[in-house]
């Protein structure tokens, strides 16, 4: 099964995701993270990238459009969950190609709702695991050791570069301009289902299961 998280930046597409592929087995794709896989490799087009992503712009529909299509070939799994892809309505219309290719059309679009000053409060307090990705926050979800993950015991936990109030700005702007879009688009399609994303995290994570379970 298919499917996509939909919402702005802070919103918890990735915690979310990270639930469905442990209860589900389904492939997160997560292009912001192959965006800072490239940029810490230092590949040629992690550099091009890195600035734009700092800003907290978007960068362009070309190469995240390359580097789903990449990682797409191949996939049969249980499924893939799209988080932070696509995010215009050019990339969307990429995806519906490409998986028309595969046979495997989505299923839903998960749209998760959290107020703008929520979202700064929750990317200004997040750190991730650099060794396997669990993503906490300083007030809502902290280790539960101080400095060591709760997950795979790691003590390298880092902050992003773009979690802070200024590029939030940008980000929150980018999602209205050119994300937004979406909605209207997969509502049309008749492929949303809203959730409102401002519960604890099981609760949202019960709200998308129930939606999941359903269609
Ligand atoms: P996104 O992938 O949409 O940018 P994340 O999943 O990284 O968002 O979540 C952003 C921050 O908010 C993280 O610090 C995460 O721990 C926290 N968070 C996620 N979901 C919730 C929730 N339901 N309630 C409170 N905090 C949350
Ligand atoms: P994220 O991890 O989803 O918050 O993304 C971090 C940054 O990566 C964004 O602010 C953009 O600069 C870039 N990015 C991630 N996904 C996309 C996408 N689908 N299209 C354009 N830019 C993206």
């Amino acid at each position: 099964m298919n499917i996509i998280l939909l919402g702005p930046p802070g919103a918890g597409k990735g915690t979310q995701a990270r639930k469905l592929v442990e209860k589900r087995g389904m492939v997160q794709l997560s292009t912001g993270d192959m965006l800072r896989a490239a940029r810490s490799s230092g590949t040629a087009m992690g550099k091009r990238v890195a600035e734009v992503m700092d800003r907290g712009e978007l960068v362009t529909d070309e190469i995240v459009i390359d580097l789903i299509e990449e990682r797409l070939e191949g996939e049969t799994g249980a499924g893939v969950i799209f988080d932070g892809f696509p995010r215009t309505l050019a990339q969307a219309d990429a995806l519906e190609e490409l998986l028309a290719r595969t046979g495997q059309p989505l299923k839903a679009v998960i749209e998760m709702r959290v107020d703008d000053e929520a979202l700064v409060r929750r990317v200004t307090g997040r750190y991730t695991c650099a060794d396997c990705g669990e993503v906490y926050h300083d007030e809502t979800r902290p280790t539960k050791t101080p400095g060591k993950c709760d997950v795979c015991g790691s003590t390298d936990l880092r902050r992003r570069e773009d979690d802070n109030a200024e590029s939030m700005r940008q980000r929150l702007m980018e999602y209205y301009k050119k994300t937004s879009p979406l909605i209207g688009y997969y509502h049309a399609k008749g492929l949303l289902h809203p959730v409102d994303g401002l519960g604890s995290v099981d609760e949202v994570e019960a709200a998308i299961t129930a939606i999941l379970d359903a269609v």
